[in-house]
């Protein structure tokens, strides 16, 4: 199966600067705290652990770095960081020798931020000497381990004078409790539906609406959505449940035949919210994706077997995401699909 790939993981410097435009104002449901931070910083008052947390795609770590770029800045602008400076242009070419990014070591399996990345790079760099900040960016906090968290502790607990945390999550909820109460929680991150419908039609993007309801309501995803290609594989799943339910299918061939086209992580979305939408409709409301044959699926799946599929798409999410046992999880998942 093909990995999913997504800009939205990459987590490197010059991917934000140069793709994110961090030299431009913030977006619009991001403007109050942007003043919020940046009034504090301009009277000295800013927290020195900051967690910026919310749902994915919503542009969250384009904020921190916006927000990072500001304060390194030489020439501040009211609403962004001026794009001209020399710090600015450092972070430009993704070399400002005063912002480190604490990521996972390439050769990290796990992805997670190891006790020795905090050794040898976070404590030097917190600790050294100099008139301006200093800024250290995680841009996915949960990929802190507990080893590393411990060694955190003491830094966050009594920060080195003008050494600024910048942390982001998609995930809060799963940060170590040692970790999240040393943070001040910043949320920046969730747009109404009228500001993601009119920032989509800013960039040129036709079915606003649609796209939003297609990618879990987070605009970043929606721009970057294939939406007739997301509406025909919601179409195939649909069609595909209900030729496994009347026996036109076999689960085994209806495995090769997702296996081909999509990541397990990809489709297990698909089906979430195919899921999701027919147990509105066996609740007479109203699906969220309204433009499918829903009339196929005939009879409609009981309430009980649709709850039993979205549990057991819950508990392999983790195992889509490190793709373990593939095909395993394809074949169950369609047997259940077939007795639903
Ligand atoms: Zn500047």
């Amino acid at each position: 199966m093909a990995k999913a790939d997504s800009s939205f993981t990459d987590h490197s410097a010059s991917h934000y600067a140069d793709t994110l435009q961090v030299f431009e104002p913030v977006y619009a449901w991001q403007q109050t705290a942007w003043q919020q931070l940046t009034q504090s910083a301009e009277v000295g008052k800013l927290p020195h652990a900051l967690l910026i947390a919310g749902k994915s795609g919503t542009a969250k770590r384009r904020f921190a770095l916006q927000l990072s770029s500001w304060i390194l800045c030489q020439n501040r602008q009211i609403t962004h960081a001026c794009g001209s400076c020399t710090s600015c242009n450092w972070i430009k070419a993704g070399t400002h020798p005063d912002i480190l990014h604490l990521i996972p070591a390439a050769d990290s399996k796990s992805q997670t931020i190891r006790i020795d990345e905090i050794r040898e790079n976070l404590v030097p760099f917190a600790n050294q000497r100099g008139s301006g900040y200093r800024i250290v960016y995680v841009p996915e906090a949960t990929q802190i381990n507990l080893a590393s968290a411990n060694a955190l502790l003491k830094l966050l607990e009594e920060p080195p004078e003008r050494c600024q945390f910048v942390m982001v999550s998609d995930t809060a909820s799963q940060l170590l409790p040692t970790l999240i109460s040393r943070l001040q929680r910043v949320d920046a991150a969730s747009p109404s539906i009228d500001q993601s419908i009119t920032w989509l039609e800013s960039m040129g993007k036709s079915d606003a609406l649609n796209r939003l309801k297609l990618s879990g309501f987070s605009p970043l995803k929606a721009a970057d959505l294939d939406l007739e290609q997301s509406m025909s594989q919601l179409k195939n799943a649909l069609l595909v449940w209900q030729a496994l339910r009347i026996g036109q299918r076999d689960p085994a061939s209806a495995s090769v035949f997702w296996a081909a086209r999509m990541s397990l992580g990809e489709y297990l979305a698909v089906l979430d919210q195919l899921l999701s939408d027919t147990q509105s409709l066996g609740l007479a409301l109203e699906p969220v994706i309204a433009d499918l044959p829903w009339d196929k699926l005939d009879p409609l799946p009981a309430f009980e077997a649709v709850t039993r599929i979205q549990q057991f798409i819950y508990d392999n999410r983790r195992l889509a995401k490190q793709n373990i046992a593939e095909q395993n999880t394809l074949d169950q998942l369609h047997h259940l699909l077939a007795q639903s």
